[in-house]
């Protein structure tokens, strides 16, 4: 049975062969996307395994069908870019890996914070420069600050709980309110209160079409002048141009992204030699007060091996049953 790798990284590589022994699958590994163009390349295989910037459309699904690809693998969560109705036409089985290392995430959000709040980013350089001042580096206690959470799913709930630990006062906006996390002292409001009221505000919960730019340039009214905004989940869930505007107008004082709408053009490669042609990204990474990470939230020993045996173990069971017991894991 063979599965067939796209946007692989040399990480992934690494990972899923060395776990592979188990599973004796044969693995082929694309570095490229996977389009209507590179899906063309397939030949033989059971299940192709794809990542978060591969387009898997319409367009590519047909193709999937005609070489008789029988399972669609994400080695993440998020599923936004699987057009699933086509696959479910098709026949094609689509599995994720629902909850790998919610923790990685949630910590790289607080990283974010304290590093925005702290900028440690700028005293790591101003020490190796022999610059021992402390101007502009000045930041706020984190303690008895409100935080508000959007989205309190299985990255959101551990953010919550880690931002409690803080002494921070968690408000949180979900479509289900979490009973443990209101037990835990998380007050859950409409989204219209959780922006009035919050310093800082974390985005958490899945792109899709209620939730696409839910941080827009009237959203961004109703938050408190000065709020820190951290998004780890989607870029598609900010409008980018909005932010930017409030950014400059001060409305924003900090904004960390390890998510940005346009990244499938960016992240995940070396583009230090290359003209960027992104004005929008060059224009985000000028602001002083703005952090932008190429996606790496997941991105922890931890997390890797969980992706990498759900993964394997997914399209194993798929091939063998066409089922899953893991109702989380199975998309389609
Ligand atoms: P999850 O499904 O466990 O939780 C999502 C939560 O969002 C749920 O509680 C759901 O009820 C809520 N939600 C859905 N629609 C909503 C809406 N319209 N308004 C408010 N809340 C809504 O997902 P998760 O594992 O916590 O992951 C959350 C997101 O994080 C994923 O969808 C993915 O996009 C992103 N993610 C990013 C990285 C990274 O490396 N940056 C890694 C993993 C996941």
């Amino acid at each position: 049975m063979k599965i067939t790798f796209f946007s692989t990284q040399p990480y992934d590589k690494e990972f899923f062969t060395q776990y592979n022994d188990s599973f004796g699958f044969e693995l082929d590994f694309f570095e490229m996307q996977l389009n209507t163009h590179t899906a063309n390349l397939i030949s033989n295989t059971d299940a192709v395994c794809v990542f978060v910037n591969d387009r898997v459309d319409a367009d590519v699904i047909n193709i999937l069908a005609q070489k008789k690809v029988k399972v669609i693998a994400l080695r993440c969560a998020g599923f936004n870019n699987v057009n699933l109705e086509i696959a479910k036409t098709m026949n094609i089985k689509v599995c994720r890996v629902p909850a790998y290392s919610p923790q990685a995430v949630a910590e790289h959000a607080v990283a974010m914070i304290l590093t925005l709040n702290r900028k440690t980013h700028k005293a790591y350089n101003r020490v190796r420069e022999q610059n021992f001042s402390l101007n502009g580096l000045l930041g706020f206690d984190l303690y008895g600050k409100t935080v508000g959470v959007i989205g309190t799913g299985n990255i959101g709930q551990v953010f919550c709980k880690i931002m409690l630990g803080f002494g921070c006062k968690v408000l949180a906006f979900d479509i289900i309110a979490n009973k443990e996390l209101e037990a835990a002292g998380v007050s859950f409001l409409p989204l219209l209160e959780l922006l009035k009221q919050s310093d800082i505000i974390s985005l958490h919960c899945p792109l899709n079409d209620q939730t696409r730019h839910i941080i827009n340039s009237d959203t961004i009214l109703q938050m408190k002048k000065g709020v820190m905004l951290i998004n780890t989940s989607r870029g598609g869930l900010i409008d980018t141009k909005a932010v930017i505007a409030a950014l400059k107008m001060k409305y924003i004082s900090n904004l960390g992204i390890d998510v940005y709408e346009q990244e499938e053009h960016l992240f995940f490669r070396d583009l230090s030699e290359t003209i960027i042609e992104d004005d929008t990204i060059q224009r985000l990474t000028s602001f002083p007060n703005v952090l932008v990470t190429a996606h790496q939230a997941f991105f922890t020993e931890e997390a890797l091996t969980q992706i990498t045996l759900t993964t394997l173990g997914s399209v194993q069971e798929l091939l063998s049953s066409n089922n899953l017991k893991n109702r989380f894991a199975l998309l389609i």
